[in-house]
């Protein structure tokens, strides 16, 4: 389980986030939704570790500062960082001795494999392309088995195959317990995944949507409804471009 208590954050004078609190329970996908400077990324970066904050923040009802905390929690940053000198299994392999995991052989081969990372084993990181980058990362993340992970826009940058993956993992997770929170602008690609959804803005929770609660409603128009954005109107086929039915009549 994954609980953010009242987490304030301030840059200067600007207040990113003002006492949010939201909780994402064992075997659910969380998501994180709000428009550009919501607070999304402040919120993101505390519960990794990376922010002073002030309120609190608890994994598996552990403060998440501690070792213990830190030990069954996983981070897949927006962009992905590379050691330059470790190659695609040596970084895999660095992650597991930190964290301290027993991982066989096996077990690492279906996960490169899984990420059609088989090939590029060998590859150093600074050889690699972004989505590579990107899909090593989540290996790094998903090897050590964690029991709460956290991942901001993950989908970005990665190939159709690559999000049919995700996606699939991330459903295997959390048939396992684990508690999943994602942060995305993109709607549309964690549809078949959310349990319930947080949209942010001005640094507050301005709703929580549970799926099972939700009825009819539509996330995407509770989201603009609830954020007071607009959304873009359906696009017209440009004139010159419309396609024609029936037999070619040349
Ligand atoms: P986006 O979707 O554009 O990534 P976000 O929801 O992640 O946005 P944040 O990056 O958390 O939003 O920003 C929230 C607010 O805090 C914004 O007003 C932003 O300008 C401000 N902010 C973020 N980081 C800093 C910083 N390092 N210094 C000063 N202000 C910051």
């Amino acid at each position: 389980m994954l609980e953010v208590i009242r987490l304030s954050k301030k840059y200067g004078k600007t207040l990113a986030a003002d006492e949010i609190s939201f909780a994402v329970p064992d075997g659910r996908i969380g998501i994180l939704l709000g428009p550009n400077g919501a607070g999304k990324s402040t919120v993101i970066k505390s519960i990794a570790g990376l922010l002073r904050f002030q309120g609190a923040i608890r994994i598996q009802g552990m403060d998440a500062r501690t070792l213990d905390a830190k030990r069954c929690f996983a981070y897949v940053p927006e962009l992905p960082y590379m050691y330059d000198a470790l190659t695609v299994r040596e970084h895999i392999e660095f992650i597991t001795r930190a964290y301290g995991v027993e991982v066989s052989e096996e077990e690492r081969n279906q996960l490169l494999e899984k990420f059609e990372l088989t090939d590029k084993q060998e590859k150093l990181g600074n050889e690699l392309s972004k989505g590579m980058m990107q899909k090593v990362s989540i290996c790094c993340a998903l090897v050590i088995q964690p029991k709460v992970i956290l991942l901001d826009e993950p989908m970005v940058g990665l190939d159709p195959a690559a999000i049919k993956e995700l996606k699939s993992v991330l459903l295997e997770l959390r048939e396992k317990g684990c508690t999943i929170l994602i942060s995305t602008h993109m709607l549309e690609m964690v549809k078949e995944l959310w349990d319930v959804t947080f949209v942010m803005d001005k640094g507050h929770i301005l709703g929580t949507y549970v799926r099972e609660n939700l009825g009819n409603e539509d996330l995407e128009e509770l989201y603009f409804s609830v954020t007071g954005q607009t959304a873009p109107p359906e696009q017209a086929t440009p004139p010159g471009q419309a396609v024609q039915a029936g037999p070619d009549r040349r």
